[in-house]
């Protein structure tokens, strides 16, 4: 039988900013490495990929994160009031095209997704992928398709469309396609197990890492649950085993851990882990640019973080007004973040290094409990990381959004963008949401004694 092809596609972001924190599409890689072990032949084009795509030699940071390259292009009609350039991100128009004239004729196409109010940059990817493949059967799946999939059918008009865990799923409905037969009882749903496949980049910088699925908390706000049911750890030898086999085949420095909850069952997951490594001998940087459990944080895992590598250290802290703390799952509050600080210092952390996230703009947040907020943290000596708030269908945030008028059920996710969302509710407007930010970033900038540093924040992820 031959081997089947398939061409598996990270899609262009659309949106007013984007910056690379060290960003792989990690669920395209494990279905990658998934359909592989079952006999498929993967070539991946990564459209986010900036090592491919761009000249990244003048790159402020040296550690894999950058600004991604931004294609301007006319503002979807829904956002054109907001006065703030949209864009493609990441490869070219023609870089793209010229790669798929490239690629071996795939079999099947799978095209993965994000963020949903990013989705203008996936229909672009489609649009041109038909172009180039018009009668090659394109599956979509990823974040955007399992929280809006009837959006994302009549948007995307994708041939099928997969919700949730993808690895078993897309199997199936691709050996259906091709006729092939196996016993799937013998299947697992997935596997995360061993190392992900990046040979199929051309280069390597850093890599992306996770060892869990999912969370044990229920933030309001937050979509995981939806999308992780269960919350699954990986063995800490299997998470050891793939970062020092990525070191040592790829020559990787930069590590990014991208798990929601990295820091749970801290004493069996991740102090066996970052004993490990240390153990291990090699010498690498760890990041987390999402953000810990500080709760978490005693002194022997601000101790391991130290010695293991850790760079980047992005606590949780979302507000210090007791009643979001409450809806943030009561993870963290004021004085178990203030003695996590603490602990870091005296592992060796200064403290301008530690960067705190607090939320901006959820439903009935005040302007004072986010100035408060902010000035909390600044006044710890730590930076600021404001996260816009963006409603996601399906939690409890939605609801309350809804109830007070913001969203409604057949909202474009486009209005949920976390770049005007804040702004878009009672309690902010624009100017409160522009003040907010630059009383952010001139605390960071007093607290850094570094004014350079602002161009990055004002060029955030978020
Ligand atoms: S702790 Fe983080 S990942 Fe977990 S539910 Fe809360 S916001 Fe989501």
């Amino acid at each position: 039988m031959h081997q089947r092809k398939l061409l598996l596609i990270n899609p262009w972001i659309a949106d007013f900013t984007a910056f690379d924190l060290w960003s792989k599409p990690l669920g395209l890689l494990y279905i990658a490495k998934f359909l592989q072990n079952y006999g498929y032949k993967i070539e991946l084009l990564d459209l986010m990929d900036r090592l491919r795509w761009q000249d990244t030699s003048n790159d402020r940071f040296k550690d894999g994160r950058g600004k991604y390259r931004k294609t301007v292009i006319p503002k979807p009609p829904a956002l054109a009031q907001f006065p703030r350039r949209y864009g493609l991100y990441g490869a070219s128009r023609e870089q793209f095209i010229a790669a798929l004239a490239n690629v071996q004729p795939p079999d099947a196409i799978l095209v993965t997704s994000l963020i949903a109010y990013w989705y203008p940059g996936v229909m672009e990817t489609i649009r041109i992928l038909r172009k180039s493949f018009p009668k090659t059967p394109l599956i979509l799946g990823g974040i955007y398709a399992s929280l809006y999939p009837e959006h994302a059918r009549n948007t995307m008009a994708p041939d099928f469309l997969i919700t949730g865990y993808g690895e078993k799923k897309v199997m199936q409905l691709l050996d259906e396609l091709f006729g092939i037969n196996r016993d799937y009882a013998i299947v697992p749903d997935f596997s995360d197990e061993g190392a992900l496949p990046w040979h199929l980049y051309p280069h390597l910088k850093s890599v992306a890492i996770q060892t869990s699925r999912g969370c044990p908390n229920r933030c309001t706000y937050c979509a995981t649950y939806l999308l992780n049911k269960k919350f699954i750890q990986r063995l800490p030898e299997d998470v050891i085993n793939e970062i020092t086999s990525v070191y040592r085949q790829f020559d990787v420095r930069h590590f990014a851990f991208y798990d929601d909850a990295l820091f749970a069952n801290r004493d069996r997951h991740i102090v066996p882990i970052l004993n490990g490594i240390i153990d291990s001998g090699i010498k690498i940087n760890l990041h987390s640019p999402n953000g810990l459990f500080a709760r978490a944080i005693n002194s022997e895992l601000a101790e391991l973080m130290f010695a293991s590598g850790f760079k980047t250290v992005r606590l949780s802290l979302e507000s210090t007004a007791p009643e979001i703390q409450k809806s943030s799952s009561n993870k963290i509050n004021n004085a178990t973040y203030i003695e996590a600080i603490a602990n870091l210092e005296r592992a060796g952390f200064a403290r301008n290094s530690i960067e705190t996230y607090l939320i901006m703009g959820l439903p009935g947040q005040t302007r004072l409990q986010i100035a408060d907020s902010i000035d909390f943290v600044a006044d710890q000596g730590v930076i600021v990381r404001l996260a816009s708030f963006s409603p996601i269908p399906g939690t409890v945030e939605w609801d309350r959004a809804r109830a007070l008028g913001y969203v409604r059920g057949d909202t474009d996710p486009l209005m949920t963008n976390a770049t005007i969302f804040p702004f878009r509710t009672q309690n902010l407007d624009y100017n409160d949401y522009l003040d907010l930010r630059r009383i952010a970033n001139s605390r960071n900038a007093a607290n850094r004694k570094d004014q350079q540093i602002i161009h990055e924040e004002i060029n955030g992820t978020d």
